[in-house]
């Protein structure tokens, strides 16, 4: 059992990596890493904790504040609230309509990482 109380997040944030598709998190959308193992790490989804091993995810150390723009897909995700929003040709920036942000766009090709 995973104690929530016990456990400080750790301030990095994780997404999936663009070819893992058979996991809970949604493609694009960032989730706080609660804490981080030799191989798995621990993400919050939905205020629930997540075991995901590593080899799935793309951790970073601050929280993300660009629109994860999702390849082969018309449409990009906030970093803020995780909202999809259709996008044509991304502009330099977007207010997410769901939680008012303004966020710039990461380079599509970014969020492709082989593994
Ligand atoms: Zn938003």
């Amino acid at each position: 059992m995973l104690d929530l109380l016990d456990r400080q997040p750790t301030g990095r944030w994780a997404r999936l990596r663009d070819d893992v598709r058979r996991c809970r998190l949604r493609r694009g959308a960032w989730y706080p890493v609660l804490s981080l193992g030799p191989d798995e790490a621990v993400v919050v989804v939905r205020q629930e904790s997540v075991i995901i091993p590593q080899a799935y995810l793309e951790i970073v150390n601050t929280r993300p504040n660009r629109w994860t723009v999702v390849p082969g897909e018309r449409y990009a995700v906030c970093p803020n609230c995780a909202a999809r929003v259709a996008v044509g040709t991304p502009p330099e920036q977007m207010r997410c309509a769901h939680c008012s942000g303004v966020f710039e766009f990461e380079p599509e090709h970014e969020y492709s990482a082989p593994h």
